[in-house]
């Protein structure tokens, strides 16, 4: 029996332990709203020296209490084989991989070697670089002694503006339920938002997407968190968010909208098919734009052609009232196929 249920499973509290007190005041609002695990970083990997990198071993036993005290389970996060060391001296009762651990083999197998024995559950966050191989070889290296794991999905790393911290590239967990379908997923809003104006929105769109559940940080005073505090919510907040959550189930619908769906899938399969025919047309009429190329020593990149083209299609896309990110999107792939299938004949 999963550990990880009922759907949604939640895992709420403070980016990091900070005193007794904290943690006290926390688990207490959190148990309110009737959250089952309590979560509380107790070595927090930071970008700069300096900042609040967490109080460590004093804090397992605050954890633990905070726990007990207010029937909830506890989960913390693990990097590397001491810190395993004190997390079962303490009795927590689950561990995660954080973020930046996941994308480091070595660490990886050093902790699934210290949990050897135990029957700890280990949650393992996605890697920061969006890969999804590297998430699954350390949840094969977690999972290879029948060990129960969850993913987390956390968000990825990238260069340059976005509305978020860490993209969430929803692809990425959802290449993830494809390959692993047994392996339950909760969605980490707090992380992928970075701004706790966010962490509703990204909760919902993870609910429809079939997600088991979710990690969200929660502080009883956020404004004053010693890590990540623009992204944490308070218990109040927590409550309200968890009573509007839209949940979607995956069992057989009803006759009428199975058979509104038979009829609406096959309208798609007929449309991919064309897709497919259209897309070959207009390949084998690129061979022979790159033939006439090659013949009169033209580069295969025309830029100013490319340009008109994405031109035309935005203005479109707009008139057909599609996103014109997505269909920039498609039209990049076609060209980069296109101008590899002209250097390549
Ligand atoms: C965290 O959960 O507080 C944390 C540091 O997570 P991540 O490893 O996803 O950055
Ligand atoms: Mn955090």
């Amino acid at each position: 029996m999963s550990k990880f249920v009922p759907r949604p499973f939640i895992i709420a509290g403070p980016c990091g332990v900070e005193s007794r007190e904290q943690i006290m005041a926390a688990a207490e609002g959190i148990s309110r709203t009737g959250v089952r695990m309590l979560r509380g970083g107790l070595w927090k990997p930071r970008t700069h020296p300096g900042s609040f990198e967490g109080v460590g071993e004093a804090g397992a036993q605050w954890l633990r209490d905070a726990g007990k005290a207010t029937g909830m389970e506890t989960a913390t996060e693990v990097a590397n084989a001491k810190h395993v060391e004190v997390v079962l001296k303490y009795g927590i009762d689950t561990v995660w991989i954080g973020a930046r651990t996941t994308g480091n083999p070595f660490l990886v197998q050093e902790i699934a070697d210290a949990l050897k024995g135990t029957e700890l559950p280990v949650l393992v966050k996605n890697p920061l670089v969006p890969d999804p191989e590297l998430w699954i070889g350390a949840i094969e290296r977690l999972a290879a002694d029948g060990r129960q794991v969850c993913a987390v999905h956390r968000g990825f790393y990238f260069y340059g503006e976005s509305l978020y911290r860490n993209a969430p590239f929803w692809q990425i967990p959802v290449e993830l339920r494809r390959r692993m379908p047994e392996i339950p997923i909760l969605c980490d809003p707090s992380h992928i938002g970075g701004e706790r104006s966010l962490v509703k929105s990204l909760s919902q769109q993870a609910m429809a997407l079939g997600f088991d559940g979710l990690m969200i940080e929660v502080h009883p005073d956020p404004d004053k968190a010693l890590s990540d505090a623009a992204q944490q919510i308070t218990p109040a907040e927590l409550a309200q968010l968890l009573g509007s959550l839209k949940m979607r189930g995956n069992s057989a619908p009803g006759a009428e909208a199975a058979a509104a769906l038979d009829s609406l899938r096959s309208d798609i399969d007929r449309i991919d098919s064309s897709l497919i025919d259209l897309l070959a047309e207009r390949m084998k009429i690129s061979e022979a734009i790159g033939e006439v190329k090659e013949k009169s020593g033209l580069t295969v990149l025309q830029t100013g052609r490319w340009n008109s083209v994405l031109a035309k299609v935005r203005a479109l896309a707009q008139e057909k009232d599609l996103d014109e990110s997505f269909i920039t999107e498609v039209f990049n792939l076609i060209h980069r196929a296109s101008m590899e299938r002209q250097i390549n004949k």
